[in-house]
This record gives C-alpha cells, structure tokens and sequence, in this order.
C-alpha cells in the first residue's frame, strides 16, 4: 500500500531509541523527512545522521529536554529553519514511574506532568499553525494502556497519561476543521531498553534471567503470551500518518495483544 506519505516532514520526540526511533525508522522508510529529539543530544544527531544515510531523507537530531519550554522553542525554531514547518507530530517522550501517592512530592508530579502532557500541548501550540498554513497535518500522543488500565506501582505514569489521552481528544476537536488529525496510542508490552533494564535489576543476584522475567511478564498479562517490538507498533503509527487514515480521528487505539481488559 502506499502510504502517500513521501515527501513529509515528522517531528518525533524521544526518537533516540525504542519506539520514537522505531517510528522514525518507519516514517524515513516511506520517504518522510525526520526531525528527533531528546535529552541524550550525541545519540539522537548519530541515529539522525544514519537514518539520513540509510533512507535518503533530510534527518535533523538535537538535544532537547522536552519538560523545558525553552529546549521545546529551540527544537521548534530548527524545525522552521531547517523544514519550513512540519506536517507529522509524535508526542513519545516519556517514561515509567514508580511510587506511591503519599509519599511522592509536589516536584514528582510536576516533571512527569510537563513530560506527558505540557510538552504534547507545548509542541503541538507551536507546531500546528505550521500544519495549517501547510494544508493539514497529523498529531499522535503515545500515552499507554495504563491510561486507562493502571498499574499499581505507578499511580503517577497512570495519571499523567490518562491526562494526556484527553488532551488529545480535546485537541482533535480543535484542529479537525484545519484538516490536522489527532489521535492517541496505547500501547501495551512493548519491548524495549525501560524493560530490559528493569528486568535486569530485578533478577540480578537471583538466578532467574531478564528474559525469564520478562516472558512471565507477557504470560501474565497479554493474552498473545509475548511482548511486541517497536517495530510492530511504529507500523500502526505510520498508518495513523498516512492519508489512508483519513476517518481516524480523536480515537485512542490499543496495541495491547488483547491486555486491555474491558471493552470501551
Ligand atoms: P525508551 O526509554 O526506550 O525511550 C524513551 C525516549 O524518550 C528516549 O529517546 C529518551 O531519550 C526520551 N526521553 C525521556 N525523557 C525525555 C525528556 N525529558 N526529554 C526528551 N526526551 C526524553 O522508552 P519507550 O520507547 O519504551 O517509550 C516511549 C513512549 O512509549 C513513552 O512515552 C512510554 O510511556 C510509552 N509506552 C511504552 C510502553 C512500553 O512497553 N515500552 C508501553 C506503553 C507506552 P533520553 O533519555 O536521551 O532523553
């Protein structure tokens, strides 16, 4: 299928690794042009440069601490020098938490809140004028299934996420008559560094492997008994992009593996 999606300029946060790199990835593939962020600025301008090299797209990469008004108007200025504009929005930077509710301070709260949902309405005020005078765009929030489905030890990823999952509904009915299409994604398991990582702590010292854990991880709670890999989840986000997506519109979309318990 062509995804009609050459020729396009996305704008990915926390694209140096697992899924914003997948989606990346995906995106430079049908041909679009590729702005990353993230905190880590060596890392992301090296994935930029080789995805350049591999798909024959203009990749941009910057350091860019998404909960800083400051970074996010210096990653948009880039985008306008350098693209003119963009037509693809992924709010994706983000991260687990891990705490209860009394005993996480007022400071806590305020990072996660400004890297799930300040940052997604910051780049999305800025960048959406640019759509518009473009014709059109596409906005997509990766929150999570805990937005609807949370998890007990992380009450604050739980909540920020919900959060995010309105501001994108919210944000749909604003933008829909300029043509630009917001969505949000749920993802269940998906496999990447956060998750090995953890894995690896647990286990250590217990004779158990990290993938040991992690398989049980998927038995207990996906029905599809495994987690899925970025790259599985970045090919339903590109079709989201695409104009072949055109009724898709203030929706969340699970990519659960039949996690989410209830039928919404
Ligand atoms: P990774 O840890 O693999 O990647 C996270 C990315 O976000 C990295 O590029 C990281 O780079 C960047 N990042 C983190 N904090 C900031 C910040 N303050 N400013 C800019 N960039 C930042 O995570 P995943 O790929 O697993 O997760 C991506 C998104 O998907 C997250 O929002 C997560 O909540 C969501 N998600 C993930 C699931 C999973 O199972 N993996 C399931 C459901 C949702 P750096 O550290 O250099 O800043």
């Amino acid at each position: 299928m062509d995804l009609e999606l050459k020729g396009k300029v996305a704008a990915i946060t926390g694209g140096s690794e697992g899924i914003g790199l997948a989606v990346a990835e995906a995106l430079a593939r049908e041909g679009v042009h590729i702005a990353l962020c993230a905190r880590n600025g060596e890392r992301t301008a090296a994935e930029a440069e080789r995805i350049a090299r591999q798909y024959g797209v203009t990749a941009l990469g910057m350091h860019v601490d998404v909960t800083k008004p400051e970074d996010i108007a210096d990653f948009v200025s880039q985008i306008e020098n350098t693209f003119g504009g963009a037509d693809i929005l992924i709010n994706n930077a983000g991260t687990g938490t891990n705490e209860t509710i009394l005993d996480a301070p007022d400071d806590r709260w305020q990072y996660y809140w400004d890297l799930h949902v300040m940052a997604a309405v910051r780049l999305s005020r800025s960048l959406a004028p640019m759509m518009k005078q473009r014709g059109g765009g596409v906005i997509l929030n990766n929150a999570s299934i805990c937005a609807t489905q949370p998890m007990g030890h992380e009450p604050i990823y739980n909540t920020t996420k919900a959060a995010l999952v309105m501001f994108s509904k919210c944000l749909a009915n604003e933008l829909i008559p300029f043509n630009i299409r917001v969505n949000a994604i749920n993802p269940g398991l998906i496999m990447t560094a956060g998750w090995t990582v953890h894995a690896e702590k647990i286990t250590e010292g217990t004779g158990r492997t990290a993938m040991d854990f992690l398989s049980d991880v998927a038995k207990e709670h996906a029905p599809i008994a495994r987690f899925a890999t970025a790259e599985e989840l970045a090919n339903f986000f590109i079709f989201l992009c695409s104009p072949k997506a055109s009724y898709c519109v203030g929706s969340s979309y699970y990519v659960d593996g039949g996690w989410l318990k209830v039928v919404t």
